[in-house]
């Protein structure tokens, strides 16, 4: 529909999450109109995080390195891992300032509709840390809705014959919503009134 490269632009921006057609468009043409050293600016700031930034080798958090912030800070107690879907999700519980311990990142969750199930996400990763890290209690701590609960009830029903206890963090959080959008207090007392999940 337009010159080679701005049509190559607004497919690219069309393949980000949440960005349609319209907005590719928008944001293409916005880039075609500012001065080339903004443009360059976003460019670099992609190429940038992408040779620097990656997943934690152990929790699948962000990191800058092999390992991330958290699992490399020797005072986060082990033995206790809050399970997430996504980095945001750490960003939130760190927020909250009420977790010592340390995360396991899923990088997603299951939806049947979506075609994604456990094998699509760090599951077997998740197993393979309880031996050697002492894990004792693993805190579910997924989203409040259909594809969070289902991952929650699966993760339960894996890890709990192993011999781990299992917890959930508390309702109160605005059901149907994410974590990330939960304010800090009630996220951290979501966390404090967690509760073991029965079988
Ligand atoms: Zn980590």
């Amino acid at each position: 529909m337009y010159a080679g490269p701005v049509q190559d632009l607004i497919d690219e921006f069309g393949r980000l999450p949440g960005i349609g057609p319209k907005s590719a468009q928008r944001i293409a043409f916005h880039l075609l109109k500012v001065p080339t050293e903004d443009a360059s600016r976003l460019a670099r700031s992609i190429t940038e995080m992408k040779e620097r930034v990656t997943f934690c080798r152990r929790c699948f958090n962000v990191a800058e390195g092999e390992e991330c912030a958290v699992c490399t800070d020797p005072r986060r107690e082990a033995g206790v891992l809050c399970v997430v879907e996504e980095p945001r999700d750490v960003v939130a519980v760190e927020r909250t300032s009420e977790y010592r311990g340390r995360y396991h990142v899923l990088l997603g969750a299951i939806s049947p509709i979506e075609g994604i199930g456990p094998d699509s996400l760090k599951v077997r990763e998740l197993l393979a840390r309880l031996e050697p890290e002492h894990v004792s209690e693993v805190i579910l701590c997924t989203n409040p809705n259909i594809e969070g609960e289902a991952t929650a009830m699966y993760l339960a029903r894996l890890l709990r014959p192993l011999g781990v206890k299992v917890t959930r963090i508390a309702s109160g959080l605005p059901v149907g919503g994410d974590l990330e959008y939960a304010d800090e207090l009630t996220l951290g007392r979501a966390l404090e009134g967690r509760r073991e999940v029965e079988a």
